[in-house]
């Protein structure tokens, strides 16, 4: 047998997803270091391909149908039912992500990164052994500097027959609406994706262990957010103790396909899909850590330092497959900031991201939008006597034109949590029309410090629902 050829790189990075792509434009791009990116699946990786983009159209698509019904209080002659062609969404959606995973390998040719595509895992410390695609054998790669931006993927509980239901990747290759839906799972995807099947007005039944969903976000979102779902049409089962059984009835999609889900109280449900949307589990499988012997921790993320090394000297990780914050922006943020600690000049040897006050959003229906600390968490840190709390409640002007129980359906909700006698602004939640876009720049004014004085001393934007966080009393 020939020995294999090893080839010498400055920088491997694994996963050419968000992290990866931004770690490694960074090292080629900026600073003329010889890159590699190994991706066994589509250029873009999570987000791209079955995370924010897909999700986010199906979000403006589940929207329109949202504001067809507003429209008609507002006096235009909508039909009821108008028909929506949801496959020609779905193959439209599709086209514009094919052009993404383009727009991402040309721009990593034209940085003079070279892509591979295949499967890596260690063969020795510093080399990764590429199982190659296209079939064509496997090809090993050596550096002195390896990044581990492999993402995750989402978990399926052990439940028999839990293979007939989908995940959210599944739910991006659907090419029909299921008209009865079971979500299971109290998260972002859980309350994405029900949202939207909701608004479309798929038959949505939510199955959550707890009185609330989105539990690890402030009590005030967890509530009205909860309430809003189930006044829009949601069939939440809260405290709802599992499955103990998943039946295929009938093989099929969209309306041709039916389950049964069998629950340990006894209830059962017939449904057309079943979505699993129960959390994500980092992608390590195939990668064999343990020949470098890098760390994982209890729930088999890669454990890191605030530099993004990992155990292993000339190994780093970041994004998703260490569990922290799992973020596009954040991972992006990560990889870039890793590229320039690596290859940049001596002042950017300490770069690193800050972890504190990275503002996220909910694409629920309506949007939520958090930065900083929760009530709770805000309590526990700072003392309950140093903590003052601003909140307003109220329906935005859109939407006054509705009858005032459609109104009730629409809330928009504002919490700012201030801190010591500066009143620092350590947390900030708002949900309602529009939040999505609000957050971003009050997202650096909490980043910068700012106080309650600093956003009261803001003159306020009228009329607008943001207004009311510089007004707040
Ligand atoms: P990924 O983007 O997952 O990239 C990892 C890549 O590594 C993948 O392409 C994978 O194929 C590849 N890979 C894995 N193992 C190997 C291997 N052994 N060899 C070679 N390649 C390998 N975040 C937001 O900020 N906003 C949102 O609106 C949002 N919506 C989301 C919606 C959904 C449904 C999901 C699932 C996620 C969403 N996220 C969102 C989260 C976001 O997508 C992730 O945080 C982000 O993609 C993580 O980037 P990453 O680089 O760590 O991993
Ligand atoms: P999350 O961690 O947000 O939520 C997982 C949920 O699953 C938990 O809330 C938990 O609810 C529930 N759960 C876990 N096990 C079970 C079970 N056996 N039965 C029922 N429910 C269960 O994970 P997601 O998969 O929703 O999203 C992964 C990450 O991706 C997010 O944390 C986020 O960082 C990112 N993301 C970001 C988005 C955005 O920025 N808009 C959108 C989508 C994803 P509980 O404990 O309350 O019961």
């Amino acid at each position: 047998m020939a020995p294999v050829e090893t080839q010498q790189y400055d920088y491997i990075v694994l996963g050419g997803g968000s992290g990866g792509s931004g770690s490694a434009r960074r090292a080629a791009g900026w600073y003329g270091k010889k890159t590699l990116i190994v991706e066994s699946g589509r250029s873009g990786g999570t987000c791209v391909n079955v995370g924010c983009v897909p999700k986010k159209m199906t979000w403006n698509f589940a929207t329109i149908n949202e504001m067809l019904h507003v429209g008609k209080s507002y006096g235009y002659d909508i039909p009821d039912n108008i028909a929506m062609d949801y496959t020609h969404f779905k193959n439209t959606r599709d086209a514009v992500i094919k052009r993404l995973n383009g727009a991402y390998e040309r721009n990593w040719n034209r940085e003079g990164i070279d892509l591979v595509q295949g499967r890596a895992g260690f063969v020795e410390p510093q080399t990764i052994e590429v199982k190659l695609a296209d079939g064509s054998g496997s090809a090993r790669y050596t550096a002195p500097h390896i990044l581990l931006a492999t993402g995750g993927r989402p978990n399926i509980p052990s439940v028999p027959g839990a293979e007939h239901g989908i995940t959210s990747d599944g739910f991006f290759e659907m090419e029909d609406l299921p008209p009865k839906v079971a979500v299971v799972g109290a998260g972002y995807i859980a309350v994405e994706l029900a949202g939207v099947m909701n608004a479309v007005n798929v038959e949505t039944h939510m199955f959550i262990r707890g009185e609330t969903f989105l539990r690890k976000f402030d009590p005030m979102i967890q509530k009205t957010m909860t309430d809003r779902y189930e006044a829009s049409g949601v069939k939440l089962h809260r405290n709802h103790s599992g499955f103990k059984e998943v039946q295929l009835i009938r093989d099929g999609k969209g309306k041709d396909k039916l389950l049964k889900l069998i629950g340990h109280d006894g209830s059962e449900l017939e449904v057309n899909e079943l979505l699993w949307a129960v959390g994500r589990a980092p992608e390590v499988e195939d990668l064999n850590l343990n020949i470098p012997g890098v760390k994982l921790n209890a729930g088999g993320h890669v454990v890191v330092d605030e530099y993004q090394n990992t155990s292993v000297e000339g190994v780093y990780a970041l994004g998703d497959v260490t569990g922290q914050a799992e973020l596009t922006p954040v991972a992006i943020a990560a990889g870039r900031q890793l590229g320039s600690r690596l290859f940049g000049p001596p002042e950017l040897k300490s770069s690193k991201l800050s972890y504190e006050n990275i503002p996220t959003v909910v694409f629920s229906h309506p949007e939520v939008g958090c930065v900083g600390l929760t009530e709770p968490e805000a309590r526990e840190r700072y003392g309950d006597d140093k903590i003052k709390i601003y909140h307003t409640k109220f329906t935005a002007m859109f939407y006054d034109v509705m009858p005032a129980e459609e109104k009730a359906k629409n809330p928009t909700e504002m919490k700012i949590i201030c801190a010591g006698p500066q009143e620092k602004v350590v947390g900030l939640h708002i949900l309602g029309l529009g939040v999505g876009e609000m957050l971003q720049g009050f997202g650096v004014a909490v980043k910068m410090g700012a106080t309650k004085q600093d956003f009261d001393s803001c003159v306020a934007i009228h009329p607008t629902s943001a207004e009311e966080l510089v007004t707040m009393r």
